[in-house]
C-alpha cells in the first residue's frame, strides 16, 4: 500500500447503525472553520496569546497523532515513508491545508526524519486574514504545526519538532513548515516541549503570586531606601527647614538646637537680611514653649512711646489716647517666646525697663501700679556692634551681658557662598513650581555678587528674575542690574567690543594701576613683571 493509493471515499464512511461519520473505525465530527475561529479568539481573549498558541498546537498534535494511528490501523503501508506521505491526502481530507512536500528525508531505523512542506490555503491563515486586514509579525498556523508534529511523531516513533518558518499572515505567498526529528538535539527538544507543554493555570497563578510578592518586598525595600536617602538629603540641605549648605550655618543651627530647650537668653547677631528672626523661630519651635505664641517686635520700626506701650502694655488713661487697658506683648507671649529685633536701636529708658523684666521676671504696664509676671523667654537680635554702642554710651553694658548669655552669629551671605545656589533654587521653586532653573552664567553672577542685603536681597532678586524670565531659563539679563554690574568679571566690561591681546594687556595694566592707586611697585608685583618692564610699557602706551 502506497500513500497515493488512498481513496478518501473508502476511509470516510457512515456508521450504518447511528448514521455518524466514521474515519476508519473512529467516529468523527464535522466542524465548520468559523467555529474554530471563535475558539481561537476566545482562547486568546481569556488566556492570552501564548496559552492560546500552546492549546491549539496541542489540539493539532492530538489530531495528527490519532489520525496517523487510525490510518496505520486501516492499512499496511509498504514503508513507514509511505505511511508518513499519506499525511498529504489526509490534511486535504480534513480541510486543514493542501500540503506540498519540497524536502523529505526519512530513515526509520535511525529514527531520523526531516521535511519541508509548503502549505497552500491553510485554514488558519485564511481565518486570520478574514478577521484582520493587517499583517501579523508571527506565523499563526499553530494547529497545523501541531498536526504535522503529532502525525510525524506517531509514524517515526519519536519526537518530531515542526516549525512554521513563514506564514501567509506575514505577507508570504505560502506557509512553510519545517520538521525534523529531535532524538539528539537538546535545544530542539526544549523548543518542542515549549510548543506543547501547558502549565496548569492554578500553578501558574501560584507562581505569579509568589513573583508578585517578592517584587512587592523588593519595592518596599527600595521605598524605604528612597525615604532614607530623601531624609539624608533633606537634613543636609535644609536642616529642619533652614536651607543651607555652609559649615558656618550648620554650626549656628547646632548651637541653636542645644540652647533651644533652655531658658538661657540668646542674642542673635548678623547683618540685615541674614535671617535672624528665622533662627529665633527655629529655637522657639524646638523648645518646650512651642505650643505657646512666638511674638516679635522690631525696636527700630516704631516711635519710642509706642514701643514702650507695645512691650509693657498700659492702663486706661495712662496717656492721651489710652482709652482702654492694653496688655503688653511680653505678657501676651504667655509661656512662649518674645523676639526683640534690632535691640541696638532701643532707647536707653526702655533698656532699663527691659533689664528689669529680665532680672525680676515681671512687668508694670504704663500708668499702672501693679506688676504682672512675665513667663516668656526673650530672644534678642541685632545687626549693630553692641560693644561699640556701649563705648559710645548708647547701650547699657549690664543689659548686654543679660541678653548675650548665649550669642549666635550668622555670617553674611558673601561669607558663605555655598548657600547662595541652594537658596536661589529654593526661592525659585517657591515662586514657580515647574521652572527650568538657572543658566550656568547666571549662577556665576549670583555666586560672585556681594549680597549686601543678604538672604532677603537674594530672595527679592530671584522673585524679580523669575518675573523677567517667565517660564524660560533665567539668564544673566533677567537679574537685577545691581547684581550684574557689580560683577568683578574681567571681561564683563568687554561684552561690546573684542579687543586685541595687546589692547587687553594695556587695559589690564591700567586697571591694576587703578586698583593700587598708582603704586607702580605694587602693580609690578601683582602683574609679575619687573618695574623696568612696567615703566617701558607705560612709556609706550601713555595716558
Ligand atoms: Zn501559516
Amino acid at each position: 500500500m502506497r500513500a497515493s493509493d488512498i481513496k478518501i471515499e473508502e476511509i470516510v464512511k457512515r456508521d450504518p447503525k447511528s448514521g455518524f461519520p466514521l474515519f476508519g473505525a473512529h467516529r468523527v465530527m464535522l466542524s465548520g472553520i468559523n467555529s474554530l475561529r471563535r475558539f481561537g479568539d476566545d482562547l486568546n481573549l481569556a488566556l492570552g496569546y501564548e496559552k492560546m498558541r500552546v492549546i491549539l498546537t496541542r489540539l493539532g498534535y492530538e489530531n495528527g497523532l490519532t489520525t496517523a494511528m487510525a490510518i496505520g490501523e486501516m492499512y499496511e503501508f509498504d514503508t513507514p515513508l509511505e505511511w508518513f506521505k499519506s499525511v498529504q491526502q489526509l490534511l486535504i481530507m480534513a480541510g486543514i491545508v493542501n500540503p506540498e512536500f519540497t524536502t523529505l528525508n526519512f530513515d526509520h531505523d535511525k529514527k531520523w526524519l526531516e521535511f519541508i512542506i509548503l502549505g497552500h490555503e491553510s485554514f488558519e491563515a485564511a481565518n486570520y486574514s478574514a478577521n484582520n486586514p493587517d499583517r501579523n509579525p508571527n506565523p499563526i498556523c499553530n494547529l497545523l504545526v501541531g498536526f504535522l508534529s503529532g502525525f510525524a511523531s506517531a509514524v517515526l516513533g519519536g519526537d518530531v519538532l515542526v516549525r512554521e518558518t513563514g506564514c501567509m499572515v506575514q505577507g508570504k505567498d505560502i506557509c512553510t513548515f519545517e520538521g525534523k526529528s529531535i532524538a539528539v538535539d537538546e535545544a530542539d527538544f526544549i523548543t518542542w516541549q515549549k510548543q506543547l507543554t501547558l502549565e496548569p493555570l492554578d500553578e501558574e497563578i501560584t507562581r505569579l503570586k509568589a513573583e508578585l510578592e517578592s517584587s512587592r518586598e523588593d519595592l518596599s525595600r527600595r521605598d524605604s531606601e528612597i525615604r532614607k536617602l530623601r531624609k539624608k538629603v533633606h537634613s543636609s540641605e535644609t536642616n529642619h527647614g533652614i536651607i543651607h549648605r555652609s559649615k558656618s550655618m550648620s554650626n549656628v543651627l547646632d548651637l541653636a538646637l542645644k540652647v533651644a530647650d533652655t531658658d538661657v537668653s540668646v542674642l542673635i547677631q548678623g547683618e540685615s537680611g541674614t535671617g535672624k528672626e528665622l533662627i529665633a523661630r527655629f529655637i522657639h519651635k524646638r523648645s518646650s514653649r512651642k505650643e505657646d505664641p512666638f511674638l516679635a517686635i522690631n525696636c527700630a520700626a516704631m516711635p519710642d512711646t509706642l514701643l514702650e506701650s507695645e512691650l509693657f502694655g498700659h492702663v486706661k488713661g495712662a496717656f492721651t489716647g489710652a482709652e482702654n487697658d492694653k496688655k503688653g506683648l511680653l505678657i501676651a507671649a504667655g509661656k512662649g517666646t518674645f523676639f526683640l529685633d534690632e535691640v541696638g536701636e532701643m532707647p536707653m529708658d526702655i533698656q532699663v525697663k527691659i533689664l528689669r523684666v529680665l532680672q525680676e521676671k515681671e512687668v508694670r504696664p504704663l500708668g499702672g501700679t501693679k506688676t504682672q509676671p512675665v513667663h516668656a523667654r526673650i530672644i534678642a537680635a541685632t545687626n549693630r556692634d553692641l560693644k561699640t554702642l556701649i563705648k559710645s554710651g548708647n547701650f547699657r553694658e549690664d543689659l548686654y551681658y543679660r541678653l548675650s548669655v548665649f550669642p549666635l552669629t550668622i555670617e553674611p551671605l558673601r561669607r558663605r557662598r555655598e548657600d547662595i545656589l541652594i537658596l536661589a533654587r529654593h526661592f525659585l521653586a517657591a515662586n514657580r513650581m515647574e521652572h527650568p532653573g538657572f543658566e550656568p552664567r547666571t549662577v556665576r553672577f549670583l555666586e560672585k555678587y556681594s549680597w549686601p542685603g543678604n538672604v532677603r536681597e537674594l530672595q527679592n532678586c530671584i522673585e524679580y528674575a523669575s518675573v523677567m524670565a517667565g517660564s524660560k531659563t533665567i539668564e544673566p539679563d533677567h537679574l537685577p542690574p545691581a547684581v550684574i554690574q557689580e560683577s568683578p568679571s574681567l571681561f564683563s566690561s568687554l561684552s561690546g567690543d573684542v579687543p586685541s591681546l595687546v589692547e587687553i594687556e594695556v587695559r589690564y595694566i591700567k586697571w591694576v594701576l587703578e586698583q593700587v592707586k598708582g603704586n607702580k611697585n605694587e602693580a609690578s608685583r601683582i602683574l609679575g613683571i619687573g618695574a623696568a618692564t612696567l615703566w617701558r610699557h607705560l612709556k609706550k602706551h601713555p595716558g
